[in-house]
């Protein structure tokens, strides 16, 4: 099953080496090139990879690099390995966020960084927004699951007060696209909302807090610098996260109780009404034009028919910064996510001693997944290849090498054939398929396979499962203190407790998936009856459960 074993053979026959056990090593992924290739990444000297920064150029480039060392072509028609995305920053100028509720009772004022959280506008440069407040529910308009917030609620020119996050009710992977906040801005948008104004009910705040967005949404912010898509379509003016002791303060001044819309809202949905309140935005923006690439390389297949199709394997080569630290100020993100491009590499490498699968494998180091996977998205709206030429998007984000896991929860699987793919390359490595322990999460639109997703392109998201290492006991203190003190943190670095040949193990996995995929003698297809594939691939040809 394990494409590996005919690489390995194929490799030791070209160099008349059979049975040499340097040759079988040659041919495994490398845990110590893993580690080499992230602690480049991570160096102090890339300050943090922001997209946008000199720091990410050099990582492009060192990307690019590799690519070039492993024989990868630039994608279609692109005359590098660049493609270079139009991104706009926008930070606010200072004190340039007034924002005030309005109720028969008088005026409040709330201040940004403390009760709100707002950033810059994307789209003007100075703007005073007045609105009414309607509670519209999650915000949530899903006719294939007949649920629908905005059903008999005039939101037209309103500002709408949501709760983040989506009913437990609705499917995994459809509650993850339902919860992510662009799909939200345009479904109010859509409804003739102005002004979204999300809520934090206390099962969102344990994994998405408060405190989080009251630091980073103030700070500078990027998006696509791509004026005429905004202006043709319909898009809210303003998002702004509400502080819990505002939000209290919104809803008693209507009689209604906070606590009782949470409480609510995880059995029934919560019913959307007027709140007798208005509220009133001032922002001062400053804007800055500048463009980041995504680097992207392809392996060739060699089936003359099958490598006009293509296995797409992502990871962002950016890293999460956030307000400067102290006295570490630079956010290296060595395991989110310099070590996921580290196992990527090896599985370019690796692929390409062996001289490719079947089907094209295009490698895409993405920019700007931290900023809400704008490299990714802007890849699907200007694919350098044809997108349904994609048959498959896998991500690899996050190189959760503390443990040596037994178990991997690869988000997407159940939903196609890329599933059965996974499983025989996760038995490989002799691990499992574990379920994915925080559905609400929605972990399935938060990294670069969501847009390949959203186009109808079966994805699959795979991460070494919590726990069950397979040395006995329950080794799992490295990994809660990495999520718990050091993810999109300063400390994100070397020095770090990973363990290479964990990450080794890991590399493997992905090798065995990307070549699994690239190989199979079908392409991937979504599964029969299969509520994703519903709502985003409804034409597409379906396969049979197993
Ligand atoms: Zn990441």
């Amino acid at each position: 099953m394990l494409e590996g074993l005919g690489f390995r053979a194929v490799f030791a026959i070209v160099l008349g080496m059979v049975g040499s056990t340097a040759m079988a090593e040659a041919a495994m992924v490398s845990g110590e090139a893993i580690k080499a290739h992230t602690a480049f990444l991570s160096d102090d000297l890339l300050e943090g990879r922001e997209a946008g920064t000199r720091g990410y150029d050099i990582a492009a480039a060192y990307v690019a690099t590799q690519f070039a060392l492993y024989g990868l072509k630039p994608a279609g028609a692109n005359t590098d390995f660049y493609q270079r995305v139009p991104l706009r920053r926008r930070s606010l100028q200072p004190d340039g966020v007034r924002f005030e509720i309005r109720t028969k009772d008088g005026t409040t004022h709330y201040q940004n960084g403390r009760d709100i959280a707002v950033d810059a506008s994307p789209y003007t440069l100075a703007e005073d927004i007045e609105a009414e407040v309607v509670f519209a529910g999650w915000g949530i308009r899903a006719p294939g699951l007949r649920h629908d917030d905005y059903a008999g609620l005039n939101v037209k020119g309103k500002a709408v007060v949501i709760l983040e996050g989506a009913p437990a009710s609705f499917p995994g992977a459809l509650r993850a696209h339902y919860s992510w906040i662009q799909q939200k801005e345009r479904m109010a948008a859509q409804s003739g909302a102005i002004a979204l104004l999300t809520l934090k009910s206390p099962e969102r705040e344990q994994f998405s807090p408060w405190e989080r967005a009251r630091q980073a949404r103030p700070l500078p912010a990027l998006g696509w610098r791509d004026p005429a898509q905004a202006a043709n379509r319909p898009t809210i003016k303003a998002t702004i996260t509400l502080g819990p002791q505002m939000a209290r303060s919104l809803f008693a001044g209507a009689g209604r109780d906070i606590d009782e819309i949470y409480q609510q809202s995880t059995s029934s949905p919560p019913r959307g009404f007027k709140l007798p309140a208005s509220m009133r935005l001032s922002r001062r923006s400053v804007h800055e034009d500048l463009s980041s690439p995504n680097v992207i390389g392809v392996l060739p297949g060699t089936d003359p028919k099958l490598k006009n199709e293509y296995v797409v394997i992502a990871s962002h080569l950016d890293a999460w910064v956030g307000p400067k630290g102290n006295p570490d100020t630079i956010y290296n993100g060595a395991v989110d996510n310099a070590g996921g491009i580290a196992a990527m590499l090896e599985v370019a490498r690796l692929l390409s001693i062996g001289g490719g699968g079947k089907r094209s494998v295009l490698f895409f180091a993405t920019a700007a997944e931290e900023k809400g996977l704008l490299g990714a998205d802007y890849f699907v709206a200007h694919p350098p290849i044809p997108l349904n030429e994609i048959v498959a998007a896998i991500s690899v984000d996050g190189l959760m090498a503390f443990h040596d896991f037994a178990g991997i929860v690869a988000l997407g699987a159940e939903h196609s054939t890329l599933g059965e793919i996974s499983l025989a390359a996760a038995r490989s490595i002799d691990a499992i398929h574990m379920p994915d322990p925080i559905p609400a999460r929605g972990n399935l639109a938060l990294s670069d396979q969501y847009p390949f997703l959203r186009a109808g392109i079966p994805v699959l998201f795979p991460n070494p499962a919590r726990g069950n290492s397979r040395e006995g006991g329950d080794d799992v203190a490295a990994w809660d203190d990495y999520e718990s003190r050091h993810y999109h943190q300063p400390s994100d670095d070397m020095k770090l407790p990973l363990r290479w040949d964990v990450a080794q193990r890991w590399g493997q996995y992905m090798y065995a998936v990307v070549a699994g995929t690239a190989n199979a003698p079908d392409r991937p297809r979504w599964y029969e009856a299969d509520e994703l594939a519903a709502v985003f691939a409804p034409a597409a040809e379906r396969a049979k459960r197993p």
